[in-house]
């Protein structure tokens, strides 16, 4: 196995599109290492990106934020300005694992990992995040919502990594939030996970909203509907009944051993729900009672 590690996103590129067996790209290493150790995959090839200035970057000003894709969670909880901007995004990736696996692991590697139970994507699909992409092409952005497009399956084309994602800048009156139900307290996979974002005007009134789904198909869903329902009102119950309603319509998922069918068409309106409360409180400057994981 051939291990690079390459000073700029093009170089990177370039050595992805070359190779011509399997080659994976290593950002913290904690699903890739995981993976090769159980010969899920077998690269050839690897390019460590954790040597890309730009891929380490945060910035936060008034057109809005950006994360480089080989951020750390850990590094994201350490950026007030973020926390204060986004601060679903930012529990939604410390969420992840451990205080151990939080140190390594990176927003880019849980989007391009390509699980439907990821927990920053959907908290970033809420935000309205867009994915940088680089490759032999060029340089473009992509809707998170739209980067993955199956268990697995990215829209990236060979020798196309992720550099980063842009978030706009919060408008006022707004918040955003990310619940997840595990069955355990803390170290689980969601079960469901919902990500939120909402804008009100200086009435009360909803003027935007995003929800986003994790764990409920094949791939995190924007689910446009739900995000319909708050807008108009104050988000009041009646909008909230209808935004869980929409939220469990949505959802098209599996039987596994952490949830039925049922269960997780239930527990996504229910979290949709709480998740929308949460961002409503943002909104209103007020602290929100309980974040993170429902179990
Ligand atoms: C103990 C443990 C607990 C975990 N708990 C959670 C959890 O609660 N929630 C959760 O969502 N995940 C969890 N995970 C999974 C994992 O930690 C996350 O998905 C993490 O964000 C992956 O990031 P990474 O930087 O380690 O990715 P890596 O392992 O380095 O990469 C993952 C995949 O993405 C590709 N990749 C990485 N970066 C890029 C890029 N910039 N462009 C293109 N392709 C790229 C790699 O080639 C690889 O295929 C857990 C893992 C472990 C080991």
């Amino acid at each position: 196995m051939r291990y690079e590690v390459p000073e700029t996103a093009e170089r990177a590129c370039q050595l992805l599109a070359a190779e011509s067996g399997v080659a994976r790209v290593l950002a913290g290493g904690t699903d890739l290492l995981v993976q090769m150790r159980t010969d899920v995959v077998d690269p050839v090839l690897v390019i460590d990106i954790k040597n890309i200035a730009e891929l380490r970057k945060i910035s936060v000003d008034a057109s809005g934020c950006l994360i480089g894709a080989a951020v750390t969670g850990a590094e994201l909880k350490e950026s007030a300005a973020l926390k204060a901007a986004w601060p679903g995004v930012v529990e939604a990736a410390n969420l992840i694992g451990s205080t151990q696996v939080q140190g390594r692991a990176t927003m880019g590697g849980n989007l391009c990992n390509g699980s439907p139970a990821a927990d920053s994507v959907p908290a970033l699909i809420a935000a309205g995040a867009k994915a940088v992409i680089v490759g032999p092409g060029g340089r473009r952005e992509l809707a998170v919502e739209d980067v993955m497009t199956g268990v697995r399956k990215l829209a990236l084309t060979k020798g196309e990594i992720v550099t980063a994602f842009v978030l706009p800048a919060k408008p006022k009156h707004s918040g955003d939030a990310y619940l997840r139900f595990i069955p355990r307290t803390e170290m689980d996979i969601a079960v469901v996970g919902c990500g939120v974002s909402l804008t009100l005007d200086a009435a009360g009134v909803c003027t935007a909203a995003r929800l986003a789904l994790g764990a409920v198909a094949e791939r995190p869903l924007l689910v446009a509907d739900a995000g319909k329902a708050l807008v108009g009102s104050k988000v009041d119950a009646a909008a909230l009944d209808k935004l869980a309603a929409a939220a469990s319509a949505a959802c098209r998922p599996i039987d596994d051993k952490r949830g039925t069918k049922e269960f997780r068409v239930k527990i996504a309106g229910v979290l949709a729900r709480r998740t929308a409360q949460i961002a409503l409180d943002r909104a209103l400057g007020k602290a929100p009672e309980k974040t993170g994981n429902t179990h």
